[in-house]
């Protein structure tokens, strides 16, 4: 059976603002959509902290055998400096002072965010759609709005008509805002906007003269507007109305609540059945930002060349302390917090090795599926890994006691709470022993030397000591195979 069955997910819906019963609209298949990058500049730690938390999601339902398409876009064109659709499109903006082209802005920060994703060892999205490649589909969308009344056309630019869709829907639903306040709050046009409102939005604006990134479309040649792109590509891959949507609270306004005007306009549908949004990170208890010298790229955790830090870490333990962390509360990056859960992850990680070669008892002393049921229920509560990451220094507790030989397990709990553990630690958060994959390097370069002073052993004739180095390595379990190639090796 599924192991969705039993295990009833409880998910905080930004919308709702409070926890709801997880119910998919298709039992057994889940459909998400999170807003993805935009390929401007490295990744950054803020997103990889929002993508891990979706990474979570997505792995957790994959264990309790749902079938997910998960979709997260890049963003390669349309995305311009402020929410007021004013300033240059980030990647135009960016090829300009590099004198590069944007593609080449945009293939380069592609890669590099593949690239730390790589490394902090995400499970890949099962679609990544770009912006320009579905220019097509926000031309058709853009004409069903103004089919339907909802925006209209100046000067070659088109804009979605906040104030007309707020007579009938609420435009702030998601992030609790009116459109009286934001009336209120917005300053006067300065003549230079063609918007009727200034809370009105951009679907497609025309390119000057110099704007590379252009395309053919009935109101002029130009671009589509950043917000446009999520509804196009949610409603192409998971249809009118998908299970979750996910992102960083920034996005909740306005980018998420234009979605959802514009989704709605043309579905006449609400969007979204849970809306999900993960909090933000600082460093050092201040705002990340690069003009104050408060800032890291992802990767430069790893290697260690930054001044923030006090050394390297693994991707494992950064992965661990971003976990240790509800995905709705404020994290704060700092190298003494990394330092504490480096130790954590290497208690963890020696109790998980350790239990490998822990040996069956006669009574079992621990109620493993107890300890397994908590680890669920830490999971179904909205995802709550550090509640789960307690439980799981409860089962490194019970493993020490059993080296010291104060507790044990009968063969069917050991072989259970093995799977279990292994389970929680590697599949569903995504943790790696970095520790054991270390070592098994080191005894392969330790088993080729042997193979090597073996191979010199015989050219000099000496069998003795070539027999000696193969038969020791077999009492180790290391088996060495003479072929026409060479001399190969398993380890049993
Ligand atoms: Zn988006």
């Amino acid at each position: 059976m599924e192991r969705y069955k039993e295990n009833k997910i409880k998910v905080y819906n930004s919308l709702s603002k409070k926890k709801e019963n997880f119910k998919p609209i298709t039992e057994g298949y889940v459909g998400m959509y999170v807003c993805g990058p935009t390929v401007y500049s490295n990744a950054h730690l803020g997103n990889v902290r929002t993508f891990m938390f979706f990474d979570i999601v997505y792995r957790y339902l994959l264990h309790l055998g749902y079938k997910v398409r998960y979709v997260r876009n890049i963003t390669d064109a349309g995305h311009l400096e402020n929410d007021a659709d004013e300033g240059e499109d980030r990647i135009a903006k960016k090829a300009r002072i590099e004198k590069i082209e944007p593609m080449e802005v945009v293939q380069r920060y592609t890669v590099d965010f593949h690239n730390v994703l790589k490394n902090y060892n995400f499970l890949p999205p099962s679609i990544e759609p770009t912006a320009t490649g579905h220019i097509v589909e926000q031309i058709e969308m853009i004409k069903e709005i103004i089919e339907k009344g909802l925006a209209y056309e100046v000067n070659g630019s088109v804009y979605f008509d906040v104030l007309e869709y707020n007579k009938n829907e609420h435009y702030g639903i998601l992030s609790g805002r009116k459109v009286e306040d934001l009336i209120h709050n917005t300053r006067t046009l300065d003549g230079q906007s063609d918007k009727k409102n200034p809370q009105d939005f951009a679907l497609w604006k025309k390119a000057d003269e110099r704007h590379i990134m252009r395309w053919p479309s009935p109101w002029s040649d130009g671009f589509p507007g950043w917000h446009l792109e999520c509804s196009v590509m949610s409603t192409k891959y998971l249809g009118e109305q998908f299970d979750i949507h996910g992102g960083g609270m920034d996005l909740k306004f306005p980018h998420h609540e234009c979605e959802i005007a514009q989704s709605k306009t043309c579905s006449g549908k609400t969007p979204v059945n849970y809306w999900m949004h993960t909090n933000m990170l600082l460093l050092n208890s201040q705002k990340m930002a690069k003009s104050t010298g408060n800032f890291i790229l992802p990767n430069e955790i790893l290697s260690g060349e930054n001044d923030i830090l006090p050394k390297a870490f693994a991707a494992s333990v950064v992965r661990f302390f971003n976990l240790q962390a509800n995905y709705r509360s404020i994290l704060d990056f700092s190298g003494e917090a990394l330092e504490a859960s480096e130790k954590g992850h290497t208690k963890l990680m020696e109790a998980v090795n350790f239990l490998d070669k822990i040996a069956a008892g006669k009574i079992s002393t621990f109620n493993v599926q107890e300890w397994e049921n908590s680890c669920y229920d830490a999971m179904n509560d909205d995802f709550n890994t550090p509640i789960l990451i307690a439980n799981l220094f409860e089962a490194v507790k019970v493993i020490n006691h059993i080296k010291e030989q104060n507790a044990s397990l009968t063969a069917p709990d050991l072989f259970a709470f093995k799977k279990a553990l292994n389970g929680f630690v590697f599949d569903i958060l995504g943790l790696t022993n970095e520790n054991s994959k270390d070592s098994s390097e080191k005894i392969n370069g330790v088993v080729e030397l042997l193979i090597k002073l073996r191979k010199e052993a015989r050219e000099n004739k000496d069998w003795a000591l070539s027999d000696q180095i193969r038969d020791e390595l077999i009492v180790l379990g290391i088996q060495l195979k003479d072929g026409k190639e060479g001399t190969t090796f398993s380890v049993n």
